[in-house]
């Protein structure tokens, strides 16, 4: 079959499986695929050294399946209707991000993706023609988004469709296929814009296009295993899995961000705004059994219940000593640690109490230092 006929197949077939965004690009480093060296080398990808393990496979596609010749890209629209402002503002309650509000995108994706590539390799006559990747594949999703005509980098270096904005998960196929591939789109659709440099809380870009990930609240509070730096705690507000600041504010998202029709990214209002003191006091079965099927299992529980003593410490309401006073004798090192400074946040007789009670017997010692720090705070 020629290459534009299977083509044009191949992209229907990807819209009927329910692909909200598909573009072809050819298996080739895309365009300045070269600076992620230089941004391992600064330093800027935090914990994430898996990234610079197979810094050379993902520059170029045709080191990570050898043979490949096209990289199918997918997208598929995840944003739902936000949650009432009172609610979203409430800063007894955690902010999660979109996302993450629905189900797990890689167990949703990555079936769909297959049932594609089943489908060429149907179309082909002969099987395993590449392999299917969603977020954790050693490729440059959106450098490569961008080679396939789905959108420009923005500064905040999302993909950024110019008519259905940032919102969108995206998934590869790369394939040994040769077909008919799409324009690439220009770079430079931010123009003078500078709105999500300046509205991120921690400052977390170097400069446009270039993310200090050590400093991102979605590194800090999902990547990151352990300790969050205590001076970035304070700027984390009420973020406890994420953060979207950076595309809410982009004008292309509020003139053309759309709302996904998948069913499975429908908004759990358990995960909307939680109370943060309902969560911090879960215990491991409790978790597992709240975040079944949600991406939010990726922290396990340490991880989230330290993002939500943060959370704490930064609402400062009293109300949270109690809850906050059993995190500090909790058997997770990481959530007593945090409990410590957010106790110390708060202050008061009850937090000093509940820390030198704690201290008199604690035995981890970056803990001990914590709630020494703690206890010169309150
Ligand atoms: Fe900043 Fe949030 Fe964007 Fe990270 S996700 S760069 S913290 S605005
Ligand atoms: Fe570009 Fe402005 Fe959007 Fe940032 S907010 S990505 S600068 S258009």
């Amino acid at each position: 079959m020629h290459a534009g006929e299977l083509t044009r197949a191949l992209k229907v077939e990807a819209e009927r499986l329910g692909f909200d965004l598909v573009g072809i690009a050819p298996a080739t480093p895309p365009p300045h695929a070269e600076r992620l060296a230089e941004w391992l080398a600064a330093g800027y990808a935090g914990e994430m050294a898996w990234l610079a393990r197979n810094a050379a496979r993902r520059i170029d596609p045709r080191q990570a399946v050898p043979g490949a010749r096209s990289v199918i890209v997918c997208g598929v629209h995840y944003r739902a209707a936000e949650p009432d402002p009172a609610l979203w503002n409430d800063p007894a309650r955690g902010r999660i991000s979109r996302y993450a509000w629905g189900d797990d995108y890689h167990d949703i994706l990555l079936p769909k993706l297959r049932a594609l590539q089943a489908w060429l390799e149907g179309r082909l006559g002969r099987a395993q023609i590449g392999r299917s990747y969603v977020d954790t594949g050693p490729v440059l999703e959106r450098p490569l988004g961008a080679l396939a005509g789905l959108g420009f980098q923005g500064k905040n270096t999302l993909l950024i469709h110019p008519r259905q904005g940032s919102w969108f998960f995206l998934g590869e196929i790369l394939v040994d296929v040769e077909l008919h591939y799409d324009a690439p789109q220009p770079i430079g659709g931010c123009g003078g814009c500078t709105r999500c440099l300046r509205a991120c809380p921690t400052q977390a870009f170097a400069g446009p296009y270039v993310l200090d990930a050590r400093r991102c609240i979605s590194y800090l509070t999902i990547e990151l295993k352990g300790p969050i730096p205590r001076e970035l705690r304070p700027l984390l507000g009420n973020h406890i899995y994420g953060c979207d600041v950076c595309q809410e504010v982009c004008p292309w998202n509020q003139r053309w961000g759309r709302f996904s029709a998948w069913p499975e990214f429908r908004p759990d209002p358990e995960r909307v705004a939680p109370r943060l003191l309902d969560l911090i006091r879960l215990d491991d079965e409790q978790f597992r059994a709240r975040f079944r099927g949600s991406p939010i299992k990726r922290t396990k529980r340490r991880g989230l219940l330290r993002n939500v003593a943060v959370a704490l410490g930064n609402w400062g309401d009293p109300l949270a000593v109690p809850a906050l006073t059993t995190a500090l004798n909790d058997h997770e090192p990481l959530i007593r640690g945090h409990a410590a400074w957010a106790l110390g946040r708060i202050g008061g007789a009850a937090a000093r109490r509940a820390l030198e009670t704690r201290y008199a017997g604690e035995t981890d010692g970056w803990v001990r230092d914590e709630i020494a720090l703690a206890l010169a705070e309150a």
